[in-house]
């Protein structure tokens, strides 16, 4: 069926603006998607320096395999052939985290492929915890189904998971867990953003599960992917818009009408699709358009911290790909995560060099003196600041991986670079914070208080590729209603 009326505008081209922009243009609508950067992706979008592809938002992926969820995401929108990936954990290995507390940690923990691998390690480092081991996996192995049977996508009515919302950090606790295994069942919440004593059992189990089923590396890059699923939304006839920053979203009694660009140019629309973060959309509401207790909600939302990156250029003789990530981590005497350092080795295009990533967290004081500058017009002070941060953690990352042949600085980012690359408030990397204490603040956020105004996007749902694109189908069934939805969508 087609929608003749209905024109619909997508703000920002992210995975979750131009997931929900496929979606829909294969359900007919008449789809729009404005970016306001030259090229779509948002953080989806790998860049080049000095001849080396340097990833921003896609490190790997979760259950790509047979019967999982990204992988029937992919095959509905359509996407699946053409962005080649390779499995990663064929030498048992997906991540490793190193630990430096040895009267608490193991050494080393590695997080393998598979439930049953996951629990073997779990048991071989924490031989003692056998109770509470059995306990997690359980738990684990229950999300894994229900996330790959799309469980609450397809409930008609709102689907709870009320007896999930409890802070993880507090199963544990009741479970008598140890410093230790508490510190490696922490790492999956820090991949949301989220402390463990903090996150939602949920959300936890979740993001675990997503990767223990089957993880996943591009082979080419984010800029590809991004390039792809501009090339799928286009086929179905979606219009994009690039270099357009859209400024406000016009409301007439509580019914949306269109947005305006900077431009001054008007898109006329009789749905709108924020996928964007929430209080983005409310500064581009005009004042009255929802009701005072709404814009206090939004505004209040607390978000996710932010990410300092590393990208280096070293001789890959000497350190080739490394088929896992690394996660040095550094934890409290209960087992809370204080800090965290991610690695990647990858090869790269350019001959004979390896790239080393290494993610930490954006140190936020740091960057304070060039708050209200934008990226591109940052004095010298910056760069340096920059420099000296990276080279610290190049130099510990040499006292783990021994000294880095030929190393060249690439590039480094900075929370700052992240806002006004996205427009993610104080460069947020996963927006909103999924926390235990935010669950009632951050129910149901696609819906808004306009008529025929929506989110979508990371902050909607989950962060995460899975999370974004759960969140664009889960706004499509908003638009659709449940029933509509379960007939015309079949993943
Ligand atoms: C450093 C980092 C590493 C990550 N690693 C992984 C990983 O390994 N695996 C994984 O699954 N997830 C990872 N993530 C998370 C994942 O990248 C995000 O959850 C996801 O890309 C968010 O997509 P989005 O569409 O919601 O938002 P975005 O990608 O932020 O897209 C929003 C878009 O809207 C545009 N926009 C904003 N304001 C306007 C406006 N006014 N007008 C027009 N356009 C506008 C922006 O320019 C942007 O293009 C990572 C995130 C970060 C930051």
């Amino acid at each position: 069926m087609k929608h003749d009326a209905e024109k619909l505008v997508i703000v920002g081209s992210g995975i979750g603006g131009l997931s929900s922009g496929i979606i829909l243009a294969g359900l007919g609508y008449d789809v729009t998607v404005v970016e306001k950067n030259r090229r779509a992706g948002g953080l989806l979008r790998s860049y080049t320096r000095d001849g080396m592809e340097c990833e921003v938002g896609v490190h790997y992926l979760g259950s790509l395999g047979k019967g999982q969820v990204l992988r029937k995401f992919f095959d509905y929108l359509g996407v699946r052939d053409v962005i080649p990936v390779t499995p990663m954990g064929t030498s048992g290995v997906i991540d490793r985290y190193l630990f430096d507390a040895p009267a608490t940690h193991p050494p080393q923990f590695d997080l393998p492929v598979g439930f049953d691998a996951y629990e073997n390690n779990l048991r071989k480092a924490f031989p003692a915890e056998t109770s509470c081991i059995e306990n997690v996996v359980a738990a684990i192995r229950k999300s894994s189904e229900q996330l790959h049977s799309l469980d609450a996508l397809y409930a008609t009515e709102d689907f709870s998971l009320l007896d999930q919302t409890e802070p993880y950090g507090d199963i544990l606790d009741q479970l008598g867990c140890s410093p230790g295994l508490r510190s490696v069942l922490a790492i999956p919440s820090s991949w949301i953003g989220v402390s463990i004593a903090d996150c939602p059992a949920y959300y936890h189990n979740m993001a675990l599960a997503s990767y223990l089923s089957s993880s996943w590396r591009l082979e080419k890059s984010g800029a590809h992917m991004a390039d792809v699923l501009v090339d799928r939304f286009k086929a179905l006839g979606g219009k994009l818009i690039t270099s357009a920053e859209v400024s406000s979203i016009a409301v007439d009694s509580r019914v949306v009408g269109g947005v305006r660009l900077e431009s001054g140019e008007y898109l006329p629309a009789s749905i709108v699709i924020g996928a964007v973060h929430p209080q983005v959309v409310l500064r581009m509401l005009p004042d009255g358009a929802v009701k005072p207790s709404y814009r206090n909600r939004i505004k209040r939302l607390e978000n996710t911290h932010s990410i300092f990156a590393v990208h280096a250029r070293i001789d890959a003789d000497t350190h080739p790909e490394v088929p896992h990530n690394t996660f040095k981590v550094e934890t409290d005497v209960d087992g809370n995560i204080t800090d965290l350092k991610y690695y990647q080795f990858r090869k790269n295009k350019t001959e004979n060099s390896t790239l080393l990533s290494i993610l930490t967290s954006g140190n936020d004081a740091l960057w304070e003196d060039w708050r209200d500058s934008k990226t591109g017009r940052r004095d010298a002070g910056y760069g340096e600041a920059k420099n000296k941060l990276a080279s610290a953690l190049v130099a510990e990352a040499e006292e783990l991986f021994g000294p880095l042949k030929r190393l060249k600085m690439v590039d480094a980012y900075t929370p700052l670079t992240i806002r006004d690359w996205v427009n993610s408030p104080d460069g947020s990397a996963y927006g909103v914070l999924r926390s235990s204490s935010q669950t009632l603040a951050t129910a149901l956020l696609n819906r808004t208080a306009v008529q025929g105004l929506y989110l979508a996007g990371q902050n909607v749902v989950a962060p995460g590729v899975i999370g974004t694109i759960m969140g664009s189908f889960s706004t499509v069934k908003l638009i659709l209603g449940p029933e509509e939805f379960r007939k015309k969508i079949c993943l």
